[in-house]
């Protein structure tokens, strides 16, 4: 099975090595291509958003970002092996864009983030090409980021702003991104790749549990969870 649909939302049946080959053709066809990693929250959230659906309808290709995602898509018939998430792209990524001479652009997070984390790219990949700016999604702060992506011209760029602003302003760039064949919504990655939030133990993660230590490191988040237990009655209903 290539793909399937999470209450209504497409998921692409791809594992981490298939997303960076789909990327890589992404770059190697050009045109603009928008890479969504979908959790429960974007499911639920697109479930009341229309223009949130719509881009997303509009991804290129979407990864599942989370056990949530994997769980209800294996009961549909989708092989994965597991998540795919930003933070978990995002090493590999780099490598591969250092490979293949494709430049890379860090956008979004507090001041400061993602030039961290371009740095330390940078120094794990010699010789990758890439540039950071913290921006904003508010369009007053359009001009000086479609500036600063003027002068790099990146093949693939990231955009930490959470969802679903990150994917909106994508979207809302259309095609005003200079030369960006690849554009991915990654939400706090930069944050946990600078290890300035920490991520949840590796076992935690593998039984599913990532959410927990999510909400004792951040409880401001038990809002944007509460849909969580929604999100798993509507799968089991759907899918029953
Ligand atoms: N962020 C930003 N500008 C904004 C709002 C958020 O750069 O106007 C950044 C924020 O600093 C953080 C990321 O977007 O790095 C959102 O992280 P979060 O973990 O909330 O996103 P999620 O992965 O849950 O979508």
């Amino acid at each position: 099975m290539e793909q399937t649909r999470v209450l209504g939302v497409r998921v692409d049946c791809v594992d981490m090595d298939a997303a960076l080959h789909r990327i890589e053709s992404f770059v190697d066809e050009g045109g603009r291509h928008l890479v969504a990693t979908v959790n429960p929250e974007f499911v639920m959230r697109a479930a009341d958003d229309r223009e949130f659906a719509r881009v997303l309808e509009s991804a290129a290709l979407c990864l599942a970002d989370g056990s949530g995602v994997v769980w209800a898509a294996r009961r549909q018939g989708c092989s994965l092996a597991g998540p795919v998430t930003g933070v978990d792209l995002i090493p590999p990524l780099a490598a591969h864009c250092a490979k293949r001479g494709f430049r890379l652009f860090l956008l979004g997070a507090a001041p400061g983030v993602a030039d961290e984390l371009a740095r330390r790219l940078q120094a794990q990949n010699p010789g990758l090409h890439v540039a950071a700016h913290f921006g904003s999604p508010d369009p007053s702060a359009d001009q000086e980021t479609l500036a600063r992506l003027a002068a790099e011209r990146p093949h693939v760029l990231l955009v930490a702003y959470g969802a679903p602003k990150q994917e909106l302003w994508i979207d809302r760039m259309g095609d005003q991104l200079p030369g960006v064949a690849v554009a991915i919504g990654v939400g706090g990655a930069f944050d946990y790749l600078t290890g300035r939030v920490p991520r949840a133990p590796r076992w935690m993660r593998r039984v599913g549990m990532e959410w927990l230590f999510r909400l004792a490191q951040q409880p401001w988040r038990i809002r944007r969870m509460a849909v969580l237990p929604a999100y798993a009655v509507r799968v089991l209903r759907a899918h029953s």
